[in-house]
């Protein structure tokens, strides 16, 4: 029987596992993948305060998984199958095992939907990204391109308007799902140009993205390329355990605690994130902290 089991080992999972072993829980990290997480994948990472040099994904999260181990919790790859509350204890079922514990951290994650164009992987961080706030920055006075036609595309294409000499904004229909608001700032914002009816059938470069082909043929010469065609949320495990948002994100309130008590959701996973390592791993410490004042309370 563990104090807390933690299902998820990126930035928020692996935060909440150094916080809940280091103050004396039980703890177990179970993980699919490899433990990182999504941040891995990111070729340059400057923004995580304290670290003045720019790091890789993988070399910044490279000592969390042993520095949580440090304190004693253990992490196992085992895909977590099923979660649920009998006579108050957690019980999780993975491929292989079935663990119990008093408390749960959910820290799954979400990941951005791919837009299907050719070239998309192979130029994904060499010039394809995901998060504006991430990558913005390299492209300061360059000229971007930014596909999708939601609130999430209309309000980075502004994000990087600011940043970027020239912002395509490229929607596959003549209208955008975005509200009429922001519709409104991305209309009246003179460095962005709005190509409707149109989506991004090829990526081409050398070692970076030089350029894109559109499907009508299309051809413009391009620095970035920035895909916002909506989030697929990790939600499959608590989702009809604990009150989500109207886009599946799991309700919290500050503690991390969802609508069950005992049961709380970090990073990504959880409503109103900024998809950022920093914050998710100020979420993974809260919820450590909190789960285990919940433990010792014996509620
Ligand atoms: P979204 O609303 O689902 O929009 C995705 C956009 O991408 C749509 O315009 C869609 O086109 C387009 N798209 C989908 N697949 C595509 C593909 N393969 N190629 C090209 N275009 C593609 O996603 P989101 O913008 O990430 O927003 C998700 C939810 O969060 C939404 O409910 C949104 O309102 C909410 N949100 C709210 C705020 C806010 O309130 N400030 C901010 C961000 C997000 P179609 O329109 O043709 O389907």
């Amino acid at each position: 029987m563990y104090d807390i089991i933690i299902i998820g080992a990126g930035p928020a999972g692996l935060s909440a596992g150094l916080y809940a072993s280091r103050l004396g829980a039980k703890t177990l990290i179970l993980e699919k993948l490899t433990p990182g997480g999504q941040i891995t994948l990111s070729s340059e990472i400057e923004n995580y305060p304290g670290i003045c040099e720019v790091k890789s994904g993988l070399e910044l999260m490279s000592c969390w998984p042993q520095q949580a181990m440090k304190f004693g919790a253990e992490i196992k790859s085992e895909e977590v199958k099923k979660l649920k509350i009998e006579n108050g204890k957690w019980k999780v079922e993975t491929s292989n095992n079935e663990y119990t514990s008093k408390a749960i951290i959910v820290a799954t994650g979400a990941n951005p939907k791919k837009a299907g164009f050719e070239g998309e992987i192979k130029y994904t961080g060499k010039g394809v990204s995901y998060c504006a706030v991430c990558d913005g920055f390299f492209y300061k006075g360059k000229n971007v391109v930014v596909i999708g036609g939601g609130d999430t595309a209309l309000e980075e294409a502004l994000y990087l308007s600011k940043i970027a000499q020239k912002v395509y904004l490229i929607h596959r229909r003549d209208k955008f799902r975005a509200a009429p608001l922001t519709q409104k700032k991305v209309f009246n914002t003179q460095n962005i140009e709005i190509i409707y009816n149109e989506s991004v059938k090829k990526v081409f470069g050398n070692e970076f993205l030089e350029g894109i082909i559109l499907s009508s043929g299309k051809e413009i010469k391009i620095d970035g390329v920035f895909v916002f065609v909506g989030m697929k949320i990790n939600n499959e495990l608590i989702k009809d355990l604990v009150k989500l948002n109207e886009w599946g994100e799991v309700k919290v309130d500050l503690n991390m605690q969802t609508s069950l008590k005992g049961l709380y959701a970090v990073g990504d996973i959880r409503q109103n994130a900024v998809k950022q390592v920093v914050a998710a791993a100020g979420d993974g410490a809260i919820a450590a902290i909190n789960a285990v004042k919940y433990m010792e309370k014996g509620e």
